[in-house]
């Protein structure tokens, strides 16, 4: 199960309802065969307004009794006026999930329900199951403390970080550290411990939130999941900087960043390159904003797993 569950759990409503709504409707026009040629002229009076040719007030009144026409041939066949029309099941989003890019009560429901899973969600990525001893205590000369006491401090701040949400509107975070140094265990903590507060997260790799970003720009973001990504109150993006590059991909993702910027909208961003390696991934767009509105904790230490692996083999 992903982290991302509450927004796949919604889209998958919305397509669920979708599906059904046209599944039902294609029933009705089989049925009702006169039905699709009225809607098609319809919209063809629609699309040829956009380039005026027609008398506004001709148009009206063809398109009502075409209305009053569909609506009768569904009366006959006793069936509602509006059976073949779409009804969002939220009449306050269209079933968007957002209005103004605050998630709707629907969207929240759904939050809700989820947050009840949050436990089962994240696993053990928590706070109340986070383990210290895992981690060495053994300082490193070049390190002003073990791996262990670092990882204590990040913690505690992390564990603020969650509990501000509500007022650290727009406060960005930058992990940086070598593979399994505890990143995303924490990034998870923190989402973990938001949800339950009601917040809505999406965590996604760079390379997935990427694609969606392209495939948005080509109008084949069928799902909106590139809304969430725009949207939501906290968003992780996790190995940030081995994501296909492209100048779209890069210009798409600047964009993505500007707007939660601009929106005070959070975001945790992951990466296990250094900055030096970060910086010549990017372009200077990008970096200055990574550098200049995230704060970057350095996760020290070598990958944890790898360790326990190697003890594992010496005993
Ligand atoms: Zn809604």
């Amino acid at each position: 199960m992903g982290a991302n569950d509450t927004m796949s759990m919604f889209i998958e409503n919305r397509s669920q309802r979708r599906k059904e709504f046209l599944a039902n409707r294609n029933k009705i026009y089989m049925a009702l065969p006169q039905l699709p040629s009225l809607v098609a002229e319809k919209y063809g009076i629609y699309i040829s307004s956009l380039d005026e040719k027609f008398e506004e007030v001709a148009q009206n009144a063809r398109i009502a009794e075409i209305d009053s026409r569909i609506a009768a041939i569904l009366k006959a066949a006793g069936l509602d006026a509006d059976a073949i029309q779409y009804k969002p099941a939220c009449a306050i989003c269209q079933d968007t999930g957002f209005v103004d890019g605050i998630a709707c009560a629907c969207l929240n429901r759904v939050g809700a329900e989820q947050a009840q899973k949050a436990a089962k969600v994240y696993g053990t990525q928590n706070f109340e199951s986070f383990k210290l001893a895992i981690f060495s205590d053994i300082k490193e000369e070049t390190e002003r403390q073990s791996q262990r006491k670092e990882m204590a401090l990040l913690q505690k701040k992390a564990r603020k970080y969650a509990m501000e949400m509500p007022l650290s509107q727009g406060q960005n975070l930058l992990f940086i550290g070598k593979a399994g140094t505890g990143k995303t265990f924490l990034s998870n903590c923190i989402a973990c411990e938001i949800t339950k507060m009601g917040f809505f997260v999406s965590i996604s790799s760079a390379n997935d939130l990427t694609k969606v970003l392209i495939d948005k720009a080509f109008g084949r973001d069928e799902a909106g999941l590139s809304d969430v990504y725009y949207n939501c109150d906290l968003l992780v993006i996790d190995d940030l900087g081995f994501e296909r590059d492209s100048a779209l991909a890069e210009g798409e993702l600047l964009d993505l960043i500007n707007s939660r910027l601009a929106k005070k909208k959070n975001m945790i961003a992951i990466t296990s390159m250094d900055l030096v390696t970060l910086k010549n991934s990017y372009s200077d767009s990008i970096f200055s904003r990574l550098a200049g509105e995230f704060d970057a904790w350095r996760f020290i230490g070598e990958d944890v797993r790898a360790e326990a692996a190697k003890k594992k083999k010496r005993s």
